[in-house]
């Protein structure tokens, strides 16, 4: 009976709904309740420069230290934040949180700039820059020593905002770096108006440059492009040493990714931080 299987479908769907629902929900329920229990911590990733010599500066990772569950990757709560606006709290405590790090690191291993990512939902609300402001002032943040990453999608999104926001942010001297540059749809003249400070070239171009030419041809074209714009370009995800030596070839500044080092604990980068200025003093 078609009219009855069509009210079965419908039913079905409105079950699927709700529990959708009170599965979001319940996810941000968990979230309030692991943010205060601190359950969230940052790892640390390691960028390397073999212009400069050495380490350059870190970008931080979120993860959830869940109870019940194993450790628990940005991608499986960061989507849900941001549908929430949950996102708003959990992006500035994790803001505070590389900022105090970086703070403390400043007294024992000396200045570690520090990458902060931000969603492009912390960028559409009003008190980004309130936000920004209070965690430069309260943790003494100096100039270079903190870095905001974007994304091209927010570049796109109403841009004169965009501007004025990311113009006070390098005032108070913040880096600003493009994030997984190449996956989204920004034109070149976007980086000429934004004037930002990195370019960090998306791990899919990398991680099969070794065999792909195209991929060696974008990667050698973004760079000659962003040295023309004097912008630092770093590759993500570079895993092997042959990807290191090509990128290294065609003049990237800087590179991430797990040939180097994985995103590391606080005490552990210390500790790899140590050991690597050692090795090169
Ligand atoms: P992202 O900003 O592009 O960060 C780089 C991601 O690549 C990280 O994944 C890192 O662990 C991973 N990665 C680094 N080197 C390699 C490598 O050699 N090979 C491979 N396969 N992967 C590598 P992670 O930590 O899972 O983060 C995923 C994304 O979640 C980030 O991408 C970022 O967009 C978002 N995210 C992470 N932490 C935060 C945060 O505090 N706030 C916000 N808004 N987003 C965050
Ligand atoms: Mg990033
Ligand atoms: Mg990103
Ligand atoms: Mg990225």
């Amino acid at each position: 009976n078609v009219k009855e299987k069509g009210r079965a479908d419908y039913s079905f769907y409105q079950t699927q709904m709700s529990v959708d629902l009170a599965a979001r929900k319940t996810l941000e329920a968990d979230m309030i309740r692991g943010l205060k229990n601190n359950e969230f911590f940052l790892v640390y990733q390691p960028q390397y420069s073999h212009i400069k010599g050495g380490i350059t500066g870190c970008e931080a990772l979120i993860r959830w230290r869940h109870p019940t569950r194993r450790i628990v990757p940005p991608i499986e709560f960061i989507p849900a934040a941001e549908r929430s606006g949950f996102i708003g709290t959990l992006g500035e405590w994790g803001l505070n949180e590389a900022c105090r790090q970086a703070n403390e690191w400043r007294e024992t291993l000396g200045e570690i700039p520090v990458s902060v990512n931000l969603s492009t939902v912390q960028f559409q609300r009003s008190d980004l820059l309130d936000i920004v402001r209070r965690v430069v002032k309260q943790h003494h943040v100096t100039p270079g020593a903190l870095e905001l990453e974007v994304t091209e999608s927010v570049l796109m999104s109403d841009t004169e905002r965009t501007f004025g926001i990311m113009q006070e942010m390098k005032s108070l001297g913040i880096r600003i770096s493009i994030d997984d540059f190449g996956t989204g749809y920004s034109s070149l003249a976007y980086l000429k108006k934004f004037d930002a400070d990195v370019l960090k070239i998306d791990r899919t171009f990398v991680s099969d440059m070794e065999n792909n030419s195209n991929d060696r041809a974008i990667i050698s074209a973004v760079i000659n492009m962003a040295q023309s714009l004097d912008y630092h370009v770093i590759a993500e995800g570079v895993e092997s040493r042959e990807q290191y030596d090509l990128l290294m070839e065609m003049g990237c500044y800087a590179i991430q990714g797990y040939w180097f080092s994985k995103p590391l604990p606080a005490d552990e980068f210390a500790r790899f931080y140590t050991e690597n200025q050692d090795k090169m003093a």
